[in-house]
């Protein structure tokens, strides 16, 4: 039976030792970092994670700004938002929560974000710099990924990694970072031919596509360390109930495979904890501490 890597704990674990890292950074700083998130509209499952990345934040002693704007901002008010966002020196990360409402242009808003304070990653400035190995902020979802494989597994350098799913959030950093660590990457997707084939050579496997229980236990080689970040709601055994399974289907998986990472517990608790993270090096560069 492969062994369980427990994110849950993991991201625990991460978090007290950002809540300790915001101590000394207040007390050298004379202030909280602080983290502003822009919520427009109502989308519920958006207020729910708003709601949770206020309390992960205030939980690690940081400050946190929250902007609920409603469904019908225009584009140059959410700009403008973000300009003064961009210019308040109390405002270390700024976070915009996607997808935004119709008539605006994501892409224009997340491109507007000042590097230095995009602890989501997501711009391009963040994935070029990423690319070129320059410093700078990377996606929450892998982020936490890699902490998860280094800490399972040391060294990367060497490993044969293969990631499914190419998306600019989670695939494509996720391959930069594992370059970055010496791995052989391949990074698979929709049109990839005879995928089985491709991911039972991996020591490394991120699945990241959205697919129920996609990945089978006799596509993974003896050994490897299997990361999955899919999260899907499907019908559980009991009427009328469902329940979260990931890309990979655990239960064949963990036949085969070394360590696993279960969905729920896995992957998911890492994403606000290593957004807690990026906000409290935002801060730390921003005072010249790092
Ligand atoms: P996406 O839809 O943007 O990308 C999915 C990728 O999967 C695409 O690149 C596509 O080419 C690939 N793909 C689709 N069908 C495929 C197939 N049959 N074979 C091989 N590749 C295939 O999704 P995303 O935003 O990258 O998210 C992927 C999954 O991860 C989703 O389940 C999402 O809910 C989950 N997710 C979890 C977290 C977290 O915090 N744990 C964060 C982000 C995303």
């Amino acid at each position: 039976m492969a062994d369980i890597i427990d994110g849950k704990a993991f991201a625990a674990d991460l978090r007290g030792k950002v809540a300790e890292g915001v101590a000394e950074f207040s007390a050298k700083a004379g202030r909280k970092p602080g983290l502003a998130v822009v919520l427009v509209g109502e989308d519920p499952a958006s207020q729910v994670y708003v709601r949770n990345k206020h309390k992960a934040t205030v939980g690690a002693g940081m400050e946190s700004f929250e902007h609920r704007l409603p469904a019908d901002t225009s584009q140059e008010d959410l700009l403008a938002l973000v300009a003064q966002l961009n210019a308040d020196p109390a405002v270390d990360g700024i976070l915009v929560q996607l997808p935004l409402p119709e008539g605006l242009d994501e892409n224009a808003v997340i491109q507007a974000i000042d590097p230095d304070k995009d602890v989501d990653g997501f711009t391009t400035a963040s994935a070029g710099r990423l690319m070129t190995g320059l410093p700078g902020f990377v996606a929450c979802t892998p982020l936490g990924c890699l902490m998860l494989l280094k800490d399972r597994l040391g060294d990367l350098s060497g490993k044969t990694a293969v990631i499914i799913g190419r998306s600019n959030i989670v695939g494509k950093p996720m391959a930069q970072l594992l370059l970055r660590e010496s791995c052989t990457v391949t990074i698979a997707h929709s049109r990839t031919k005879d995928l089985p084939e491709v991911v039972r050579g991996a020591d490394i496997v991120v699945a990241a596509v959205g697919r129920p229980e996609m990945v089978k236990g006799d596509w993974l080689k003896t050994g490897a360390t299997v990361i999955d970040v899919g999260i899907n709601r499907v019908p559980a055994a009991e009427e009328g109930k469902t329940k979260l399974v990931g890309d990979v289907d655990f239960a064949s998986a963990s036949e085969t495979v070394g360590a696993i990472t279960p969905v729920p517990g896995g992957v998911g608790p890492m994403t606000i904890a290593c957004l807690l993270y990026n906000t409290l090096e935002a801060a730390n560069r921003r005072e010249g501490f790092a």
